[in-house]
């Protein structure tokens, strides 16, 4: 952006928060410790991702697990450009227009795929309400370049809600991801202050519609605790997703970006993380996720693995 005399202004990551009171970050309890980076691994994943131009959630969300993750060489993708539509008050991706769509990112996505030698692939994206389908071809061609160039790899897509893009969820699961996910994040109670932009009973149906449409998928979702729900508001998500058929729940904590997020209502103990997990086995997951690292992408390819067993136990039962 340049002013009137030509000089460059730094756009704000995050414009509609400029205006917000700010809410100091809360200092991070002992049992939240993350690994540093600077492992050699570390830095052959950064350098991979620079040399082919791509965006990671893992740095666009300043996720804590990225020494651990990029040290042993797995990233996950962040397609359809670095700018969301939506304006999460929990999210540390950059909001505002977006630029056009890059025809060329599908195919660098499979060349760094195939460059860090991934078995489990995982892609996500930002929110495009201003397209027409979504992104959801833009989705379709990575997973079909990934396939190209990786036959043996499976897939896990992230997706946004694709609220009002008709068609679009049809255009995903015809690409044929092994794992379909999208996070409900927090509890309906939060939405209209944390997830704005987003309808909880929509999320629930596209998750629904997601295994209809293709029974054979894995779908996956996640929700953040430490936000102010109760621990009733967070079993009945459970039964919620139950209910849409999802086979594996993560639940994480919520760590505040900036000071201009959602404020930390809590930092949820180790115990608690143990007995939500709990809870949600009995519920019928077929796996569940849950301390206060988990994210939607930490240790994927092992539960993907572990996924697969699970579903072939309970087909034997
Ligand atoms: S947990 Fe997911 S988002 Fe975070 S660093 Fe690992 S792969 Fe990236």
């Amino acid at each position: 952006m340049l002013d009137r005399s030509d000089r460059v202004i730094a756009r704000p990551r995050h414009p509609e928060k400029v205006r917000l009171p700010d809410t100091p970050v809360r200092k991070k309890p002992s049992w939240i410790r993350v690994r540093a980076p600077g492992a050699h691994a570390f830095t052959a994943t950064r350098d991979i991702l620079r040399r082919h131009r791509l965006t990671t959630v893992c740095e666009e969300a300043s996720c804590p697990n990225i020494g651990e993750c990029w040290g042993k060489r797995h990233a996950t993708f962040m397609i359809l450009g670095d700018t969301c539509t939506r304006a999460c008050a929990f999210c540390n991706v950059r909001t505002g227009r977006p630029g056009a769509l890059d025809p060329h990112e599908p195919a660098r996505v499979a060349e760094a795929v195939a460059a860090l030698d991934l078995a489990h692939v995982v892609v996500t994206s930002v929110d495009r309400d201003d397209l027409a389908d979504g992104g959801a071809a833009h989705f379709a061609a990575t997973i079909g370049a990934i396939r190209a160039a990786r036959p043996a790899a499976s897939i896990e897509v992230l997706t946004p809600d694709f609220r009002r893009k008709e068609g679009a969820l049809e255009i995903v699961v015809a690409a044929a991801p092994d794992v379909f996910n999208h996070n409900v994040e927090t509890v309906p109670s939060l939405y209209r202050r944390i997830r704005p932009g987003a309808d909880y009973r929509h999320s629930l149906r596209l998750l629904s519609r997601a295994r209809a449409l293709r029974p054979d998928l894995f779908t996956k979702s996640g929700i953040m605790v430490g936000l102010g729900e109760t621990e009733a508001e967070v079993v009945a998500v459970m039964d919620d997703l139950r209910a849409a058929s999802v086979d594996f729940l993560t639940i994480g904590q919520y760590l505040q970006p900036t000071r201009k997020h959602a404020a930390i209502d809590r930092f949820v103990t180790p115990e608690e993380f143990q007995s939500y997990k709990r809870i949600a086995e009995e519920k019928g997951f077929l796996l569940v996720a849950s301390s206060p690292l988990t994210r939607s992408s930490y240790h994927a390819a092992q539960d993907f693995a572990r996924l697969k067993l699970a579903r072939q136990v309970a087909h034997r039962a």
